[in-house]
């Protein structure tokens, strides 16, 4: 019930909800909220659980705008209420939605909206439909043998990640507010046999649809077919409807679009250096968001081999230069999902085979883009920018600075000394490190002189490639550094706001969320926040290893 105070808000009754997954999709007859197999349904409803006393710690506006809700609103304490899941507002009706998926390489059966509870839609006239969707509210008949809860540590990461991916150009879910419940979660961070008590929140993210591979993967494996068709339609009729009337042709064009926007998310991980972490099938959405952030992290130093989640460190299955491959391995667990509905092998393989040359086309554009080329020129650029991804791992290299830093370098000034002061020339392991790139590298005894040698034939092969293209230096600095980002979501960073946020000071939280916003500007006063990985947290927990509880 909403209170008096509460009702007033003309707000409150301006937020329409049309909540067309429900409406349109079998629902599970079984009203209890215990844990089960649900068959022959897409989703249950399901109520949050009531938490203590919620309090806001942080939301975002530019989600705020998107869904119509004015500051006001967001301001007010029925807000804390309302996305903690201690207030429903009139129109809502919470589900959790069933899904299963292949974790970690094997079919996991059903697993489901375990501690995600979808609130409702919202269409919003110039922003168009939005699912709310609480992550943390309590268990569902998909939370297994877990609590449905979610930590105050995770949820700010996954609050202030999808703000930040959605600033740096990624596709992404949104999070609209990180809420604190009030009640402790018990949490075995490292798995080690000793559990704490920790501080739980609510997230509550935001998104065209949650829908994932993993919704169709199960009615697949249960060969519930129909339900297949029935949940396959609906995702064409509301998240691609410009594909037109569903048939064997128009699912095997929608597969094929769901290759190419995957393709589109992974190149965007690649560019900015962001690592998934547990790309299962059940984390891959259907529209190619990034979704699920979990033990995520970001590439300090280029390491195509670097895992952020510890549950993946032995096999490195999910490591930053596997993201393609495996983008592509869950295609075809999707392909054979979505087989029942055409009928026919030979378009799915198609789709899944064309993932690998869309996918390098996109790769090769965006790596051009990178290095401030009009374009990507396979004869020259194919070996350039092999050569530099072998450079950038003979010596710890953070990515982000490097590729900032690259567009300091200039063809017409002599940005690299050449000579001595007396005119003669350098022999070219003489010559110091750029200025602009000394800052990018970690440790100063792989700076050698072979490593020297090697760093600078190249970029005086990059210098004259630069030159061909015969660009003023301003225009490509400048589009350089629209794709190169200044500030990225540190793991370092992430830990240092979550260990200030558990002593109850939110103020880095905040802090982050307005630097994140303008990830391609150069913020004077924000320095900090562009700075590589302090060496205390070269193995800390939380900065460069994560499990996956949370
Ligand atoms: P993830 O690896 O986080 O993508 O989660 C895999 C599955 O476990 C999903 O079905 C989640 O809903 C479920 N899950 C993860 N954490 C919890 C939790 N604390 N309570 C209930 N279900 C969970
Ligand atoms: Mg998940």
């Amino acid at each position: 019930m909403l209170m008096k105070a509460e009702t007033d808000s003309h707000t409150v009754h301006d937020i329409k909800f049309d909540n067309r997954f429900v409406r349109d999709l079998p629902g599970d007859p079984n009203p209890e909220n215990n844990r089960r197999q649900v068959l022959g349904a897409a989703w249950s409803r399901v109520a949050p659980k009531k938490v203590s006393s919620p309090a806001l710690i942080a939301y975002s506006r530019e989600v705020s705008d998107i869904l119509g809700f004015t500051r006001a609103f967001c301001e007010s304490p029925a807000f804390p209420k309302v996305f903690s899941g201690n207030l429903l507002l009139p129109g809502m009706d919470p589900h959790a939605a069933c899904y299963g998926g292949h974790q970690f390489g094997n079919w996991a059966g059903q697993l489901g909206d375990g501690r995600a509870i979808n609130l409702g839609e919202i269409v919003n006239k110039a922003s168009g439909r939005w699912v709310l969707q609480l992550k943390g509210a309590g268990p569902t008949p998909y939370s297994r043998n877990a609590d449905g809860l979610a930590v105050l540590r995770s949820s700010i990461r996954e609050f202030l990640c999808s703000e930040a991916m959605f600033h740096l150009g990624a596709p992404t879910t949104r999070a609209l507010s990180l809420v604190l419940t009030g009640d402790k979660v018990e949490r075995d961070m490292f798995y080690d046999g000793r559990p704490k008590l920790e501080p739980g929140a609510v997230v509550c993210r935001v998104a065209p649809t949650f829908t994932r591979f993993g919704n169709f993967e199960i009615f697949a494996a249960r060969g519930e077919n129909a339900l297949l068709k029935q949940l396959a339609d609906y995702t064409l009729r509301t998240d691609f409807p410009h594909l037109g009337d569903p048939c064997p042709e128009v699912y095997a064009a929608w597969f094929d679009d769901v290759c190419r926007l995957t393709a589109d998310m992974i190149v965007h991980w690649m560019r900015v250096g962001f690592v998934h972490g547990v790309m299962n099938t059940d984390n891959m959405s259907i529209t190619g968001l990034t979704l699920d952030y979990g033990p995520y992290g970001w590439l300090e130093d280029y390491n195509p081999g670097w895992t952020p989640n510890t549950t993946d460190a032995a096999g490195r299955r999910y490591c930053f230069g596997n993201q393609p491959g495996i983008a592509q391995w869950n295609l075809a667990q999707l392909a054979n999902a979505l087989y029942p509905l055409i009928g026919k092998v030979e378009p799915l393989q198609a789709a899944v085979d064309s993932f690998g040359p869309y996918y390098q086309a996109a790769w090769q554009d965006m790596m051009a883009q990178k290095l401030g080329l009009r374009s990507f020129q396979p004869e020259t650029d194919a070996p350039l920018v092999k050569d530099l991804i072998e450079i950038l791992t003979l010596a710890e290299t953070d990515m982000t600075i490097f590729f900032r830093n690259l567009a300091q370098l200039d063809t017409d000034q002599e940005a690299i000394p050449k000579t001595t002061r007396d005119g003669e020339s350098l022999p070219i392991n003489m010559k110091p490190l750029p200025g602009p790139l000394a800052e990018a590298f970690y440790v100063p005894s792989q700076i050698t002189d072979g490593y020297l040698h090697r760093l600078h034939a190249w970029i005086d092969a990059y210098m004259r490639r630069l030159k061909q293209d015969n660009r003023p230096f301003a225009e490509k600095q400048s589009q350089m550094n629209r794709v190169n980002p200044r500030y990225v979501f540190r793991n370092y960073l992430a830990q240092l706001a979550i260990d200030k946020a558990e002593q109850g000071d939110y103020a880095m939280i905040h802090d982050l969320l307005e630097v994140l916003r303008h990830p391609y500007e150069d913020q004077p006063g924000k320095e900090a926040f562009a700075e590589k990985r302090p060496d205390w947290a070269r193995s800390k927990p939380g900065c460069s290893m994560l499990s996956c509880s949370s």
